[in-house]
């Protein structure tokens, strides 16, 4: 049927209608499509990405493109071409596929669209604040930003008037839970604002799982970046390369936080171990990111090679020659600026993991009594639990963001499990001691998408970058709260989440 542009001959997609077969069966030529080779392709096919031409919808739009996109890579092999259901780009477009095919909103910004923001005031980059303008989407990726009124629209077209936009919230460290309250974690995550976060740990393999689920669009989610932990141990430095070479091969390129050992000071064993992960790392692209939480460990850390750290010092005070050290080195410190101050009545509500009442009790983030819950907690001579904590990480944060003239040592990240808003009020309240709005914004922003090796494409509302906006209802250049407000997210130029 030469009439036909490739991709586009809808008896395609009667065959597998009425056969059952992938759509992506049929794309590779006569040879794909006679059992047992779609079958077999099928098979090999993550559960969640199968995809079954009955439930594709030929008239959509991105169908049609996605269609196009997925003709299956061939290799020769016996005289015989066979599908290449191996190949990653091929996996991908099979997913994009499946899931426009059943109609999931997808996190990952392959399912590009196009998209136009008008009459919002714009958080561009922390020091450019538009009061009225547009943001036009193509393709998944902001084209323009501009005062006014749009040349000209394209796509959906939403009114951002008395809304502020901005850049999705990145969180750089927080631990993605693997069990029946992923799917709700994830949703409250996105409502929240959030469009990307960096895992904090656990098992590469299952943790690439959970980021497949949502890029899959199993799981409507932020872009859940994977990672893997790398336990101190019984690890031996050859070792740890060999896990570091071994994640990489997997497909994650982040450790999850490795622990060293914050008082007195991290075993020179430890170090030992960590600059073998710091150098293995560099050799295949593995980013290292550790948890330190005395100024010591920060610093001994830095020295190691290591520039993501996923938590303030909340042991002692940072000295300006400490701080120094983080900011020469290239490296950034990511929040938990909160840890140790207290919740105080503010209610945690299901579905988030850690729950508890309204009652004006000051609470750690487990829920419990404030100070003696703190994990690790700072103690007096008699064994009492200070809450220290709550003042050094607030302090030290100024000094780390101080040490760099270009302020880009600090990023946000929360590590909690209690109640997406309540979590993100409590961090932006210890933030907001030291920290101006403007930056506030720089540390979410730029700083926090550097923090995930992302720069280039997160972080601010610049065109070619990812189209990851929030609207807010609240205004965000006065002060915290407006930051709590997210009514409409949008991950990759789709509408995730609409509370207008
Ligand atoms: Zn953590």
């Amino acid at each position: 049927m030469p009439h036909y542009l490739p991709g586009r001959n809808p008896a395609l997609v009667d065959v597998t209608r009425m056969s059952d077969i992938p759509i992506a069966s049929v794309m590779g030529g006569a040879e794909t499509m006679y059992f047992p080779a779609p079958r077999e392709a099928a098979g090999r096919l993550p559960a969640a990405g199968r995809l079954h031409a009955g439930r594709l919808r030929w008239d959509e739009h991105d169908g049609v493109s996605e269609l196009r996109a997925s003709r299956p890579a061939t290799a020769p092999s016996n005289g015989t071409r066979r599908v290449n259901w191996r190949s990653s780009e091929m996996k991908r477009h099979v997913l994009m596929a499946a899931c426009v095919a059943a109609g999931l909103a997808m996190a990952a910004p392959a399912q590009a669209q196009d998209l136009t923001i008008t009459n919002a005031r714009i958080v561009v980059t922390p020091d450019q604040v538009i009061e009225n303008g547009s943001i036009v989407v193509q393709g998944g990726r902001i084209t323009s930003v501009s005062a006014g009124a749009p040349a000209q629209t394209v796509g959906q077209v939403i009114n951002g008037a008395g809304m502020t936009a901005m850049a999705g919230f990145i969180d750089s460290h927080k631990h993605i839970r693997d069990s029946e309250d992923f799917a709700p974690q994830m949703r409250s995550l996105l409502e929240a604002g959030y469009t990307t976060i960096l895992n904090g740990g656990g098992q590469g393999a299952q943790n690439l799982e959970l980021s497949r689920r949502i890029s899959s669009g199993t799981v409507l989610g932020p872009r859940v970046i994977p990672s893997n932990s790398i336990n101190f141990r019984n690890t031996t430095p050859d070792q740890a390369r060999a896990i570091v070479r071994e994640m990489a091969q997997m497909g994650v390129m982040h450790t999850g936080e490795i622990a060293v050992t914050p008082e007195p000071a991290p075993p020179q064993s430890e170090i030992e171990v960590l600059k073998a992960i710091v150098d293995e790392g560099k050799k295949v692209g593995v980013q290292v990111n550790v948890h330190a939480v005395s100024s010591t460990a920060m610093v001994a850390a830095a020295e190691a090679g290591v520039t993501r750290l996923v938590h303030l010092p909340n042991k002692d005070w940072t000295s300006f020659d400490q701080a120094s050290v983080v900011a020469q080195s290239g490296g950034i410190v990511s929040g938990l600026i909160a840890f140790g101050a207290p919740i105080i009545d503010r209610l945690s509500p299901a579905p988030a993991p850690v729950q508890f009442p309204k009652d004006n009790m000051p609470r750690f983030r487990d829920g419990k009594a404030w100070p003696e819950a703190l994990a690790g907690a700072n103690r007096d001579a008699k064994g009492r639990a200070t809450g220290t904590e709550g003042g050094y990480t607030i302090v030290n944060a100024r000094r780390i963001w101080d040490a760099d003239p270009a302020h880009t040592t600090m990023a946000f990240s929360t590590d909690q499990n209690y109640d997406d808003l309540v979590v993100l009020e409590h961090e932006l309240k210890s933030f907001s001691i030291v920290f101006s709005m403007r930056d506030i914004f720089q540390i979410m922003g730029p700083n926090s998408a550097k923090f995930v090796g992302l720069e280039n494409e997160i972080g601010t509302l610049q065109p070619g970058k990812q189209a990851d906006i929030i609207l807010l209802s609240g205004n965000p250049t006065e002060n915290i709260y407006g930051l709590l407000t997210n009514k409409v997210t949008i991950l990759g130029g789709k509408v995730v989440v609409d509370k207008r």
